[in-house]
């Protein structure tokens, strides 16, 4: 049941029970399980509050009665997880879905479907998933759950009010480039071989100069973006955790902005400070959105450069012109 998770995900648990009590429930979640390995569990007792009606009779947190029962086995028919089909999320099973779901409900007047690994949603998924998102519909709650947020196309996240789940992992004490392949990579291998090889922290450092170089130069980045850029990115994955590792130091630009710790970039305070007083909080979220929706096109064998003077250009829409 939810009260599982009282201690553990206090947060998280909060947020839930305070929307229902409070009548203010979001038709679609985004989970970040940030390395937690009962996001799962955490989202089907979620829906078992929502769906079964012993908690709302006796007020009591249910998870054992028939329905609660049927959830467990992914058998109630208005309750669905939706898991990878090999290796992504077919556009197949979300048709299947909102078929199953344009029904009327039976029993109650809610249904939830959780999409596990949403990470895995392909381009013609996450279009679907997307219109279905797009268009709530009464009672239908969405449940996406991801291991990386930075995978999910920006309009999606927008769309979905994100809860974060508490990491068992620890990031303080790390070097910068020991936690930026913690938010990168999912596996230790990946994590430990990113970390070994040097020439990652000069990327880095690269990115990080490029970040601060736009930040004063604006549009004219483009006339120097061979020797600010592609003389360091030129593999897709390289340029694939570039834009990670933006997408992380624009979000802890965003951390200072609202006076929250800085996650990564403890060391960067300069650069760090430097953007935040050249940008509205608005600007940094657009940015932040920019990177996002760029990263994704990454993954399609996209030309470089025209991937990068196209990001310029994007940022530069992004900056207040008043
Ligand atoms: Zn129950």
């Amino acid at each position: 049941m939810l009260d599982d998770f009282i201690l553990e995900q206090d947060v998280a648990y909060k947020t839930l029970i305070n929307s229902v009590k409070n009548n203010k429930l979001s038709h679609a979640f985004l989970i970040e399980t940030n390395g937690y390995s009962k996001a799962l569990d955490f989202a089907i007792a979620f829906s078992k509050y929502l769906l079964c009606p012993n908690n709302y009779s006796n007020n009591k947190n249910c998870g054992n009665c028939m329905m609660c029962t049927s959830i467990d086995k992914n058998q109630f028919i208005e309750f669905k997880i939706i898991d990878p089909d090999g290796q992504w999320i077919k556009k197949s099973q979300l048709e299947e879905l909102q078929d199953e779901f344009s029904k009327k409900s039976i029993v109650g007047n809610k249904k939830v479907y959780i999409i596990n690994k949403a990470e895995k949603l392909n381009a013609s998924s996450s279009n679907s998933i997307l219109k279905f998102l797009e268009e709530p519909e009464e009672g239908i709650i969405a449940i996406l759950i991801t291991e990386n947020l930075y995978q999910i196309l920006g309009t999606i996240v927008s769309r979905c009010q994100v809860l974060s789940l508490k990491n068992k992992l620890n990031l303080k004490g790390l070097t910068t480039i020991e936690k930026v392949a913690h938010c990168i990579f999912n596996n230790k291998d990946d994590m430990n071989e990113y970390i070994k090889n040097e020439e990652n922290m000069v990327k880095l450092e690269k990115v990080l100069e490029f970040i601060k170089y736009y930040e004063e130069n604006h549009i004219n980045t483009i006339i120097y973006i061979n020797k600010l850029w592609h003389d360091y990115f030129k593999e897709k994955d390289d340029i694939y955790n570039a834009f990670t590792a933006m997408l992380l130091f624009y979000k802890d630009i965003l951390n200072i902005k609202l006076s929250k710790e800085i996650e990564i970039f403890n060391n960067y305070m300069d650069i760090l400070k430097n953007a935040e007083e050249k940008n509205t909080l608005d600007n940094i979220i657009s940015k932040i959105n920019v990177i996002m929706n760029l990263r994704e096109t990454i993954k399609f064998n996209v030309n470089p450069n025209m991937l990068m003077d196209k990001f310029v250009i994007e940022l530069e829409r992004c900056e207040n012109h008043d």
